[in-house]
């Protein structure tokens, strides 16, 4: 019988946040993950689970993830500790038939609770699930620095700081052709900032918490933490040209849809229309 440690999906955490430690994403207990797991690819794993799983309310109601498992991060643990115990750092839960409490079957062993931005993480599960037809399953937050160091200088437009980030690097808009969601700063933890986070992930796969951090959504650990690692990229080339005296030249409009073309993807119109960067 093989034990849950090696499963893919624990394997698969391990992973994903040693590699968010290593980009220095995840200072301390920095950042989190959530994966929506199938009913299938947990059971073969039950003997591992605890004989009485400790239940736990939500602070809010989530009616879509009524009956789904969730592989998540907990709160307070280091991202460069989870690969030593990964028992101890994540949490392997089932939300209710109701989606109003969950159940810790797996995890946390040491007690405590899953990612205190859980309502982040479940909320927007909720919308991506249902704008995804299913197929996102990852919800990823962290402190990527070139990325949060820009929401101290840039204009907090969405679309305008879309534009920019599209213009720091050519493969931007092949990935995040919707674009980047951007939030008021608001107190994190919190059902509040979880229902914004959800508002902007209805068109968006990606959220920025000004002066915090950024959200990504994607269909697997592997999609996400590539979506973010674009962003942050483009982040450091912006840093960087805004460092040495800002743009001269950069990426056209017309070469913007050229790229979409190519790529088959609908680039978000905003981001379009609010013309260069360099004219902000
Ligand atoms: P947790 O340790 O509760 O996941 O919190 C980390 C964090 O980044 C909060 O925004
Ligand atoms: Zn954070």
């Amino acid at each position: 019988m093989q034990s849950i440690l090696s499963s893919w999906f624990v394997q698969g955490m391990v992973k994903a946040t040693s590699d968010m430690w290593l980009k220095g994403w995840d200072e301390r207990n920095g950042g989190n993950v959530s994966l929506r797991l199938l009913e299938e690819e947990v059971e073969p794993f039950a003997s591992d689970f605890y004989a009485a799983p400790r239940c736990v309310e939500l602070t809010q109601p989530a009616p879509q993830l009524a009956n789904c498992w969730f592989l998540v991060t907990g709160s307070g643990k280091f991202f460069r500790n989870v690969q030593l115990d990964p028992a101890d750092s994540l949490a392997l839960l089932k939300v209710d038939e109701q989606g109003l409490s969950y159940k810790i079957y797996w995890g946390l062993s040491n007690g405590g609770l899953p990612t205190s931005e859980l309502a982040s993480h479940f909320q927007s599960h909720s919308v991506r699930k249902q704008v995804s037809n299913g197929v996102d399953r990852v919800i990823m937050h962290c402190h990527a620095t070139n990325f949060m160091s820009l929401s101290y200088v840039v204009e907090l437009d969405s679309a305008r700081f879309t534009r920019l980030l599209w213009e720091g690097s050519t493969e931007c808009l092949v990935v995040f052709p919707d674009g980047v969601g951007i939030l008021p700063w608001m107190v994190p933890g919190t059902d509040e900032i979880g229902q914004a986070t959800a508002d902007k992930m209805a068109s968006h796969s990606l959220v920025m918490w000004p002066f915090h951090g950024i959200f990504g959504a994607g269909p697997t650990l592997d999609e996400t933490f590539g979506l973010i690692d674009t962003a942050e990229k483009s982040s450091e080339v912006i840093v960087k040209v805004l460092s040495m005296g800002g743009i001269r030249q950069s990426i056209t409009t017309e070469q913007l849809v050229a790229l979409g073309k190519r790529f088959n993807v609908t680039p978000w119109q905003a981001a379009l229309d609010v013309g260069p960067a360099n004219a902000s």
